[in-house]
């Protein structure tokens, strides 16, 4: 087990610890840090993996992006969007983030509608998603076919990061006097004991004010330990890499045929990165590739990529993860209704790296100050699935 604490022997030494953030990905570190940053003194992070970020952060595609479908998720995207052009200004080259835009195109009525709707709802939310027309759509991604395309929406301070980088970013903002970062170290228990939570972990018991709970797709089973139900639940998500001959250079948008599901991207060395969910995937714990991935692909890529239809994919660089789901495709952010000091942190879906900042932003407010200033959470509260009120977002990749 690894401890990383410079001047906390006292208070690891005494086991007490203010808040106690299960789950070294994205989320716990943005947590983590932002805690620090809000006045917090003994923070523990306690990840089960030898490193941090090993779990679903370390499988994502990278991609930030501002066009959703639900005010708070537009909230928690130009939050973070804002947030992590800070971290690449303050740690240069570490988060990788390329402002490349996202680029949904369509050649269906209704598909133009949609895309027209949720620009409407990002413009009025202050964020510049621009039309564009296929001509313009085709100087911004040139490997697209525009036969047919009515147009698509364009938002320019989208982009991609490097997974690692972010995660590292966060990690460098976690103070060593106020952030403890366990790795080895797997939460096996929770009970409640008085006002506080004794965090049992394969490395000894904790005892803390306050539990966070950001286990990613384990956020269920980790919940489940204190009598506290949500339903987060793992789906598997595959990624491609290609390579093309006679590529032509630079990078493109992160571009979605909204009328399949596909997404492409470009990689900084060259080469294609291409993402497909399927809707109807099951639930399920297996992180192998999944052959069905390449079949759907076979089928749709060519609708939008026909450049990318005929070449080979090679299984071998190929690889699947987990996307932490809730039934409406939004975050659960807030306290337990079991447990008011239980704060719950995960179901972000495939959008838990990008919201990461405005994740920890928003517990570290709940947390110090009684309730969340930044954001209104009532979309994100626990309490939604059992009141059968929920908001669906729709741009789900
Ligand atoms: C193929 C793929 C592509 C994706 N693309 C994107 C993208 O483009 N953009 C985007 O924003 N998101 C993307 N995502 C989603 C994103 O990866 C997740 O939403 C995000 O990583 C969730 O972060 P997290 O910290 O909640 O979870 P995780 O990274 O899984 O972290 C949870 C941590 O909790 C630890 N843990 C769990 N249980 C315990 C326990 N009992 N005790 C101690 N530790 C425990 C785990 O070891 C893990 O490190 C993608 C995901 C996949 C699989």
């Amino acid at each position: 087990m690894e401890i990383v604490s410079l001047s906390g022997d006292l208070w690891m030494n005494g086991e007490r610890a203010d808040v106690v953030v299960v789950g070294g990905g994205a989320i716990g570190l943005a947590v983590a840090r932002a805690l620090a940053a809000a006045g917090v003194e003994r923070t523990v992070v306690l990840d089960m993996e030898p490193a941090v970020g090993q779990g679903s952060t370390a499988r994502a595609n990278g991609g930030v992006r501002a066009q959703f479908t639900t005010p708070i998720n537009v909230a928690f995207s130009t939050y973070s969007i804002a947030e992590f052009e800070r971290l690449a200004r303050e740690h240069g080259d570490l988060l990788g983030f390329h402002q490349v835009g996202y680029l949904f195109v369509t050649a269906i009525e209704d598909g133009e509608a949609q895309l027209r709707a949720a620009m409407d709802l990002q413009r009025s939310l202050g964020v510049d998603t621009e039309w564009l027309t296929p001509e313009e759509i085709g100087r911004k991604a040139p490997l697209l076919r525009l036969d047919g395309l009515r147009g698509g929406t364009f938002h320019a301070r989208d982009g991609f990061l490097d997974p690692h980088g972010a995660v590292q970013a966060f990690r460098a903002e976690c103070p060593p006097d106020r952030v403890s970062i366990r790795t080895g170290d797997e939460v096996t228990g929770l009970r409640p004991r008085g006002r506080s939570i004794v965090v049992a972990t394969t490395g000894g018991d904790l005892e803390a004010d306050w539990v966070v709970d950001a286990a990613g797709p384990h956020a269920g089973e980790v919940a489940a330990m204190l009598g506290v139900d949500i339903p987060v639940q793992p789906v598997r998500r595959n990624l491609a890499f290609v390579r093309v001959s006679d590529e032509p250079p630079g990078l493109i948008p992160m571009c979605i045929d909204a009328d399949t599901g596909v997404l492409v991207r470009r990689e900084l060395g060259g080469g294609y990165l291409i993402a497909y969910s399927n809707p109807d995937d099951p639930p399920g714990w297996d992180t192998s590739l999944d052959p069905r991935f390449l079949e759907d692909l076979s089928r749709l890529i060519g609708n939008r990529f026909p450049t990318l239809r005929d070449v080979p994919i090679d299984p071998r660089q190929c690889w699947a993860g987990l996307y932490p789901e809730t039934p409406d495709h939004h975050a659960i952010v807030g306290p337990a209704e079991e447990h008011e000091r239980f704060i719950v942190c995960a179901g972000f879906g495939g959008h838990g790296l990008m919201h990461a900042p405005a994740a920890g932003t928003a517990v570290a407010e709940l947390i110090t100050e009684g309730r969340c200033s930044t954001f209104d959470l009532h979309p994100l509260r626990a309490s939604r699935f059992r009141e059968g009120d929920l908001v669906i977002e729709s741009a789900v990749l």
